[in-house]
């Protein structure tokens, strides 16, 4: 089913999605593979299958989508970059999607390689996500969804002009939009707020990552440029010797989080799990308990 079909069908009841990656070995796709299986019994709306910078997991993804979605029955996305394509490379793989019965897309333009700090397209290749985007919705039958960024995109000079370019990604065909990462969810309700400002109205789904290492989220936010506020990095400092204690922080940090955004109006939350599920399980094993949005239409009534 079309992820935007999904949210717009859910009657007000959050979407939650996982998000993988492809592993690069057999080995890694074999444990996966099990993860996968075990999720099952969680229910996601969907799962969403991320798409390498390069080499040989880049296959994996429409495999893996493919796979998640006939044989474990559970809706996936696959996640599609410019990077190191010409547009014929992207139209021959959104060619073997389309195969393969993926009937969503999230469209990317992908970092610059390792140790490059400017992005330059691929020579014959597309410039920006929405160029992307604007492929797909002229070619492909697929739901595309696109990143956004509440606290501004790394390489654009300012929220009002990382606004701009995201509205012409959505008139470009993106229904839905996943954030990037955060931890302070007042930034994920200003920035939909500026977005509605402007014309933006589908559906920005909050993307959370549970933190589980320490060294781990620093390295990813350092290159992410999503940035853990200050009295969330001392408590995760002062426990940085005890891996248990930090993850008992990551999962109820994560969960409180999650139940304010969806308090508050958010319309899901995708998980970034990192391959590894039993934080993120817990959280929406609490999430569904406690139906935070369901006091969200008590709050509205009263
Ligand atoms: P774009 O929408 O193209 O924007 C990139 C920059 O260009 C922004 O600063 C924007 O303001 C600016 N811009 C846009 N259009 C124009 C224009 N016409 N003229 C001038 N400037 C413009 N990366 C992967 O490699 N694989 C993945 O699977 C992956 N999954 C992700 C999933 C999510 C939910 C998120 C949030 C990110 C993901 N990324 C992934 C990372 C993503 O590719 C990078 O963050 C990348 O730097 C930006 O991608 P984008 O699609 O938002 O780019």
């Amino acid at each position: 089913m079309r992820i935007d079909e999904i949210i717009a069908t859910s009657g007000g009841e959050p979407v939650f999605s996982f998000e993988f990656f492809p592993p690069k070995t057999d080995e890694g796709e074999r444990n996966l593979r099990e993860t996968l299986e075990d999720l099952r019994a969680f229910d996601p709306d969907f799962v969403s299958v991320t798409y390498g910078a390069g080499g040989s997991t880049r296959n994996r993804t429409v495999e893996l989508t493919h796979w998640i979605k006939r044989d474990l029955g559970i809706e996936a996305m696959a996640h599609l970059s410019c990077v190191g394509s010409t547009r014929e490379d992207l139209q021959e793989i959104l060619a073997g999607m389309e195969r393969a019965g993926i009937e969503n897309v999230l469209a990317l333009r992908g970092d610059p390689p390792r140790g490059e700090t400017e992005w330059r397209p691929h020579p014959g290749g597309l410039s920006y996500s929405t160029e992307l985007a604007s492929l797909i919705g002229e070619n492909y039958p697929f739901s595309v969804g696109a990143a956004c960024f509440p606290e501004v995109h790394p390489q654009a000079p300012n929220l009002a002009s990382d606004l701009h370019f995201l509205k012409q990604k959505v008139d470009a065909g993106a229904s839905f939009l996943i954030t990037q990462l955060f931890f302070d969810n007042e930034l994920y309700f200003r920035f939909v707020e500026e977005a509605r400002a402007i014309g933006i109205d589908v559906p920005i789904i909050p993307g959370v990552m549970p933190i589980t290492d320490v060294g781990q989220i620093k390295t990813i936010t350092g290159m992410c440029g999503a940035t853990i506020p200050d009295r969330l990095m001392a408590a995760l400092d002062w426990r940085s010797t005890d891996p248990e204690a930090v993850l008992q922080l990551g999962v109820a940090y994560a969960t409180l989080q999650c139940a304010e955004l969806l308090a508050r109006g958010a319309p899901g939350i995708h998980f970034y799990t990192l391959n590894r599920s039993p934080a993120t399980r817990a959280i929406l094993s609490a999430l569904r308990l406690l139906q935070p949005w369901v006091r969200r239409e008590v709050v509205r009534t009263a």
